[in-house]
């Protein structure tokens, strides 16, 4: 079978990290006989110049006819003063709803050549290798009713309403449980169920489910607790599942322990496994059309893509393993740079990726 792969480099640095992610496939298509077809949208700012919407129905329709989406990054000042609805971002959003991608999966690995670069001492995060899993089209996000009324002495309230049914805690659930059998067989869901009902009920839920994975050991934590123990010994946690609003904050948190944004897949996954594989930063316009972007988190992106749609782990573990000789070899794009290593390019970091990858 052949794979038919959406590849969207939107606005700013993506259509440069994305020229050597497809580099990437390529590589693993012309010399490791990798099966896939590759065809390029445009989405964000780009779409929104050519089509005057931000996901304009072409890419729509690709995507929903792809085994899986390649996303660079949406966004960029010359967009900012759009009427909200024609902004780049809610080309992302549009794609995130239009597929069904519930779950998120962030993995925050850092590379030891790079423990440097985190702001937590090198003993602390050597090593770190978290998946955390978010839910993503749920939570209070998404609640109704929701808004900001009067009230009858004039003032006014905000409001949002924190809901979760039992088949959505579940299938995000099965989501972590199933990584962790992949992983380190052990599953920390975070949930405020001291008190509210909404994470009484995740609870309860992901305690049920646990029994179907007897191989997994499940803790539970407070979201606080959490954020702490992020920070204090962030090697305790192996898969860490959550709702949106817990979930959106505690990934940052965890990504910045591992030094650079410019490191970081991510996997935005549907109920049959076809997702959306993106670098977790945006489209950085302080930097674009220089060519000095970091590509790693974008080639990252298409090992997770390798290995959660493509069912091909052996080539993800060949892209994983590449990059890591590439930084063994000392090659490092500006965000990562530090004394001694060699300050590469875009292009020159995605050519040190692929000869690495011929050279195994
Ligand atoms: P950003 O992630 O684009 O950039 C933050 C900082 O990190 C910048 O200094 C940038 O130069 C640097 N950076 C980011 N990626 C890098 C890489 N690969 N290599 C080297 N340096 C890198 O976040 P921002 O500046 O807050 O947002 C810029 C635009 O991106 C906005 O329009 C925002 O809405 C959009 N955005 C999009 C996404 C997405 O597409 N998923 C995510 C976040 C932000």
């Amino acid at each position: 079978m052949t794979y038919k792969i959406a590849v969207l480099p939107g606005d700013g640095i993506g259509s440069e990290i994305m020229a050597e992610a497809v580099k990437v496939l390529y590589a693993l298509r012309d010399d490791f006989g990798l099966k896939i077809e590759c065809e390029h949208a445009l989405v964000g700012g780009a779409g929104y110049d050519a089509f005057g919407t931000p996901l304009p129905e072409p890419t729509l329709k690709l995507v929903k006819q792809a085994d899986a989406v390649l996303l660079g990054a949406v966004g960029g000042y010359k967009w900012e003063s759009l009427d909200i609805a024609l902004r780049p971002e809610k080309g992302l959003l549009g794609l995130r709803s239009g597929l069904g991608l519930f779950a998120n999966l962030r993995p925050a690995i850092l590379y030891p050549q790079l423990a440097a670069a985190s702001s937590l001492k090198p003993e602390i995060v050597a090593g770190l290798n978290i998946m955390i899993v978010r839910e993503l089209t749920g939570d209070i996000y998404f609640g109704q009713p929701r808004g900001i009324r009067t009230l009858e002495n004039g003032e006014r309230q905000g409001f949002n309403t924190m809901v979760y049914k039992e088949s959505e805690i579940e299938r995000i659930g099965r989501v972590a449980f199933d990584s962790a059998m992949k992983r380190g067989k052990r599953v920390c869901s975070v949930d405020k169920a001291n008190v509210l009902e909404c994470t009484e009920l995740w609870r309860e839920v992901m305690t049920r489910i646990a029994r179907d994975y007897p191989a997994v050991t499940l803790s539970h934590m407070y979201v606080d607790n959490a954020a702490m123990q992020l920070v204090r010994a962030p090697k305790q946690f192996d898969v860490m599942v959550t709702g949106n609003m817990f979930g959106d904050i505690l990934s940052d948190c965890a990504a910045m322990l591992t030094g650079s944004i410019g490191m970081l897949p991510s996997a935005s996954l549907d109920a049959q496994g076809k997702g959306m594989y993106e670098p977790i930063h945006g489209s950085a316009p302080d930097i674009a059309g220089r060519n000095i972007a970091n590509p790693l988190a974008t080639i990252l992106s298409v090992a997770m893509m390798l290995r959660y749609t493509l069912e091909a782990p052996d080539m993800a573990d060949r892209v994983e393993a590449a990059v890591n000789r590439a930084l063994d070899d000392g090659y490092r794009t500006g965000d990562i740079h530090t004394a001694g290593m060699k300050k590469v390019s875009t292009s020159a970091m995605g050519d040190a990726v692929v000869a690495a990858l011929r050279a195994a």
